[in-house]
């Protein structure tokens, strides 16, 4: 069966919507239509202090100018956190993950501790077999996830092949904060999870998330979606792409006058090839558009091609 195939774009709304961004939403809005699937949109504003009304609405913007519509309602983040508690309660309940109520001044120390020993583990799992009622007066705790600590966590992704993460490197996560909000990782899994998503497309720059999402889709006996990282665009001289290299925001190119299409066919290409081919209709870049096709290297932005359109 291909149609059900269920793609996301999950975009934080911190700011206008970056062509990194717009690139990461036309894969998967491709990779949608191709299986003849869907797309959902979430928006992750989740973190309160930094998410903003006027970049949700550029966000909403720029994708209906590029002409890259989503399936059903857009789903608010923030809106679903008394669902991330109940995970997060549930996952109490069945011990895989425990209260902490390690102090800020502890917890800098451990940090300091293994940055001197040279782990990555920073959390030296102070709370984690405590006994549940041992409950510090006045505190309010964050939740933990009871981490693996031996063995491995393996991710098969789509474009980066088989990646490997040794259990002793990873932190017992934290899922909930002490004000009871969840974290991005506790949100990401129990949303997509709960949203059918069966393909995770998104910049590389979340792939060790992928490995501390797999552990919560482990405890929760959850099957993780299929997970394609795709390498951040940077700019011609291959460094990290940067206002010098161009306007970064896709309200900027609109501005300019570029047309939607010339803007979607150059930002297909950045990471992605077919042959020879330059400039695809709508349809030919559908059918032709594939994940394990997209490159492992950075993809490099050059506004001086981008003017050739
Ligand atoms: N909200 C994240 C971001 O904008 C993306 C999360 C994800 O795709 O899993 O970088």
């Amino acid at each position: 069966m291909t149609d059900s195939v269920v793609t996301r774009f999950a975009p934080s709304p911190t700011g206008f919507l970056h062509i990194g961004g717009a690139r990461t939403a036309l894969f998967n809005w491709l990779y949608a239509k191709k299986r003849g699937g869907k797309m959902l949109l979430r928006i992750e504003d989740t973190d309160r202090e930094r998410s903003t009304e006027p970049a949700i609405a550029a966000i909403l913007d720029g994708l209906k100018w590029l002409e890259l519509d989503w399936d059903g309602d857009v789903i608010y983040q923030f809106s679903r956190a008394a669902r991330h508690r109940e995970v997060a309660e549930q996952l109490l309940a069945s011990g895989r993950a425990y209260r902490c109520y390690a102090t800020a001044e502890e917890l800098t120390a451990m940090r300091e501790k293994a940055r001197a020993e040279g782990r990555t583990r920073l959390y030296d799992g102070m709370w984690r077999d405590r006994d549940p009622s041992e409950t510090p007066a006045g505190m309010k705790p964050t939740i933990r996830l009871k981490a693996p600590q031996t063995g491995e966590t393996v991710i098969e992704d789509q474009v980066q092949g088989r990646v490997v993460w040794q259990n002793e490197n990873l932190d017992d996560l934290v899922l909930l904060r002490g004000d009871g909000n969840p974290t991005y990782m506790l949100a990401v899994v129990v949303d997509d999870h709960d949203m059918g998503v069966t393909h995770v497309i998104r910049g590389d720059d979340h792939l060790i998330n992928a490995a501390r999402q797999k552990q919560i889709y482990d405890a929760l006996g959850w099957d993780i979606p299929n997970m394609s990282h795709i390498p951040l665009i940077h700019g011609p001289d291959g460094s990290k792409l940067s206002k010098r290299h161009g306007a970064l925001g896709v309200d900027a190119y609109r501005a300019m006058g570029y047309l939607p299409a010339a803007l979607r066919n150059y930002l297909v290409r950045l990471g992605w090839s077919h042959g020879d081919q330059e400039i695809f209709s709508t349809q030919e870049m559908i059918d032709a558009f594939d994940l394990p096709a997209i490159g492992r290297s950075a993809a490099r932005f050059d506004f001086a091609k981008l003017e050739n359109l």
